[in-house]
């Protein structure tokens, strides 16, 4: 009798990875190169690959070889015991989900997402809104065959943010939404007559890409093992350690939102590039969470790209960019216009002070729809009421109110919380960070941004997924996660800048 060893494992989550990862390519070739009339039979081929990846994932085989291996615990090093567990961890869930009900939702997301792109281009909702109700319905109908204790909400956001809870997020929400809300007053009741005339006019796309590419190569970004290209929805996706793609968009009238949502993409596919090259094609080279992954984005677009210290350098390859256009303007200027705080409808492009207070808001709508306590028809009204009263603005129509987001066209409910998580865990670990490296900001200064690349990779990117978002936090930090630095950042960077 041959004995089962962690290469027979290995070979089929190989298996199982590669077909994730063609699956990724059809839907990155879906969102950057795909003709209209691809999308029903695009729909139609992620179905069946999807479909058969759960097989894979749920097969019998895998199960006893699972079985097998666990029975010899004591002989597996560290790293292969944790592959055993978190295999088995993805088994059990996979396994709660019938592949009928699989592929039932696929389609719908397929469906979903495409009649979203027109109903949001027409700001239609009521065209949306049944592709909507089957995905809701899909969503409760799977937190009620993962199982959950407490709220339904809890079984979806597993997916997403392992180990959260609906009664860890509301408290931090509480607290965050309440002092954010507070720190925007105190800002926006300000009379502050800055002037940000030198913004007018249009920069062009192609010197936005230069320069993008520029920074991201700065970052450490691997071009040899990545691709910037142009998506209406900027995102990162990876095949494989080797192949880590960004997508970003461009806005002629503004010269820094390409640049952030480089950066943003780019801090993902640091992340992406850094997992244990030894361990591809399995669970310890995933990352354990969204939030954690955010952390990373949120770090190199917001605190490093919206800090002074990046200007410091930075500015004189913007005044390259763009010549002639800047030659007047200062670090503190650009400072203080990237920094702008305003209460605004889209999220995508809300500043640092208001994002959070975004997201606070689809959290709450979405734990009324999956606890039954709210219609979908009913979603416009309560999204705009939301936003009266978490930011003070009255939304004009759904396309930029309820139907702006991507996520629930794709049936993705639970996936919000994790942007606010990673706010505040890039924060926290920033501090952590700016203690362990001696001189940090000056590097950033002098364009060295591979030292909390290299940082970055060591405390997060080579653990995959040995240890959870709380644990890796807390291993970089020395304290669990929680609100208090983040808040404290935004305290002290929009105080000095605001004067408050
Ligand atoms: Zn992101």
């Amino acid at each position: 009798m041959s004995t089962l060893t962690i290469a027979h494992l290995r070979e089929t989550l190989a298996e199982i990875h590669d077909l994730n990862a063609a699956m990724s390519v059809l839907e990155w070739d879906m969102e950057v190169m795909m003709p209209p009339k691809g999308a029903e039979a695009r729909g139609e081929q992620l179905a069946t690959l999807s479909a058969l990846r759960h097989r894979l994932a749920t097969s019998s085989e895998l199960d006893r070889m699972l079985t097998a291996l666990e029975a010899r615990a004591s002989e597996l090093d560290s790293s292969e015991a944790c592959l055993v567990a978190e295999t088995r961890y993805d088994f059990l869930r996979a396994t709660r989900l019938p592949e009928s009900f699989v592929r039932r939702l696929s389609e719908a997301q397929s469906a979903g997402y495409n009649a979203w792109l027109t109903a949001r281009a027409e700001s239609d909702f009521p065209a949306f809104r049944p592709h909507l109700e089957k995905l809701v319905d899909l969503q409760r109908e799977a937190a009620e065959l993962y199982g959950y204790e407490g709220s339904p909400y809890n079984a979806l956001l597993e997916s997403y943010e392992r180990g959260m809870r609906v009664e860890m997020l509301r408290p931090l929400f509480a607290q965050l939404g309440e002092c954010q809300k507070n720190l925007v007053a105190r800002i926006t009741d300000q009379d502050m007559h800055q002037r940000f005339d030198w913004l007018g006019g249009t920069w062009p796309e192609d010197a936005q890409r230069r320069l993008s590419l520029r920074v991201l190569a700065d970052m450490g970004y691997d071009l040899d093992a990545g691709r910037l290209d142009t998506a209406p929805h900027p995102f990162c996706t990876h095949f494989d350690i080797g192949d880590v793609r960004i997508t970003s968009r461009y806005d002629a009238h503004d010269p820094f939102s390409a640049l952030f949502t480089a950066m943003h993409e780019g801090g993902h596919a640091l992340y992406d590039q850094g997992l244990d090259p030894e361990w591809r094609r399995t669970p310890l080279a995933e990352a354990p969470s969204l939030g954690i992954h955010e952390c990373n984005s949120r770090m190199w677009e917001n605190i490093i790209g919206r800090g002074r210290a990046f200007w410091t350098r930075y500015l004189p390859a913007l005044r390259e960019a763009f010549p002639g256009r800047l030659d007047n303007v200062t670090v503190q200027q650009i400072h203080e216009a990237v920094n702008r705080v305003e209460p605004s409808l889209i999220r995508v492009e809300a500043d640092e002070c208001t994002y959070n207070l975004h997201v606070i808001i689809r959290f709450e709508l979405e734990l009324q729809l999956i606890e039954g306590n709210l219609a979908v028809a009913d979603i416009p009204d309560a999204w705009n009421a939301l936003y009266k009263e978490y930011l003070g603005v009255d939304v004009p129509d759904d396309a930029h109110g309820c139907l702006q987001d991507v996520h629930w066209s794709h049936g993705m409910i639970g996936y919000f919380p994790t942007y606010a998580l990673g706010n505040l865990y890039s924060a926290q670990m920033f501090e952590a960070a700016l203690r362990d490296i001696p001189g940090l900001l000056d590097d950033v200064a002098s364009g060295n941004l591979l030292t909390l690349r290299e940082w970055l990779r060591q405390k997060i990117h080579r653990i995959g997924r040995r240890m959870t978002a709380p644990e890796i936090v807390k291993a970089a930090t020395g304290k669990d996660p929680g609100a208090e630095p983040y808040l404290a950042y935004l305290e002290s960077k929009f105080g000095e800048l605001y004067a408050l």
